[in-house]
């Protein structure tokens, strides 16, 4: 009997695939069954998992893209379209985040983190959206964060926290237009996790990241993978618009 949660037969794309939270969650789809195009910008990052990922036995796709630039948006389509014959499934996890209070955050900083957070998300989630309908379906898992629902301590991050709340609102407002041509929009919402963008071994931070969270510690980005390839499956068949939070329990309290 097949698992309602593999991937056989399918295809992924998954932005920012080449570290961090967009690795596990290629190497997870992978795991599924599904055949695999990650996209970043550092070429040899890219090279790098295609050869870490050739030592499991997966081929994973590499497209060189800066999802910032909207012509590389589309470009980047494009590839994975050729390359994997078909997108049924977009994972969008490229994003980043600013440390600074309010009061010293930048014009270009507010909009270097709302570009790629939300208006690369956005242009993505068209064109996959566009190919999907075409196709008669598939799902998009966007990366949203524990951080659109409530504000991080003791490091502010404005820019960010209102870039995921945009990007959970969004997942709700494309998975109820897309229902009926069966494309499913749905998010994991991450609570912190050790990767590049979260310093988590920093004892400045010990206080608020791991005392305060319930289970009293920090995720791996495989714990946030297996949700990741829930979502993308048929075994969240009637799942959509949901923001599925992943956290520790650090949201709860
Ligand atoms: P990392 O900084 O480790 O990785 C970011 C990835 O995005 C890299 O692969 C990077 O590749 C890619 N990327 C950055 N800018 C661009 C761009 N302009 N175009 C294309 N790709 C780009 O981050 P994480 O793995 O920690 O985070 C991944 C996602 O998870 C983000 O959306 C983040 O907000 C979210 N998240 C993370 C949490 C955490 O605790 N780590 C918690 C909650 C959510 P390259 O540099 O080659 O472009």
């Amino acid at each position: 009997m097949t698992s309602p949660f593999s991937l056989e037969g399918k295809t992924a794309l998954v932005t920012g695939g080449n570290q961090g939270l967009g690795r596990a969650f290629a190497f997870g789809l992978a795991e599924a069954g599904a055949r695999v195009a990650i996209a970043g910008r550092s070429e040899p990052r890219n090279a790098a998992i295609v050869a870490e990922a050739r030592g499991a036995g997966y081929e994973f796709l590499a497209i060189t893209a800066d999802i910032t630039d909207d012509e590389q948006v589309t470009e980047m389509m494009g590839s994975a379209i050729d390359g994997l014959g078909r997108v049924d499934v977009l994972v969008n996890n490229a994003g980043a985040c600013i440390h600074k209070p309010s009061f010293e955050v930048t014009d270009q900083e507010w909009d270097a983190v709302w570009d790629l957070n939300v208006r690369a998300l956005w242009k993505a989630s068209i064109a996959a959206g566009t190919h999907m309908r075409e196709l008669g379906g598939g799902s998009i898992v966007n990366i949203g964060s524990m951080s659109g629902l409530i504000v991080n301590r003791p490091q502010w991050q404005p820019a960010y926290n209102a870039s995921k709340a945009a990007v959970h609102h969004l997942t709700k407002s494309l998975a109820v237009e897309w229902a009926p041509y069966n494309i499913r929009v749905n998010a994991v919402a991450p609570g912190y996790v050790k990767t590049e963008m979260t310093p988590v071994d920093q004892p400045e931070f010990t206080r608020y990241w791991i005392e305060d969270a319930p289970q009293q510690r920090f995720a791996l980005p495989e714990e946030i993978a297996p949700s990741v390839v829930f979502l993308a499956s048929g075994a969240s068949s009637f799942v959509t618009g949901s923001i599925l939070v992943i956290d520790g329990g650090y949201t709860a309290v």
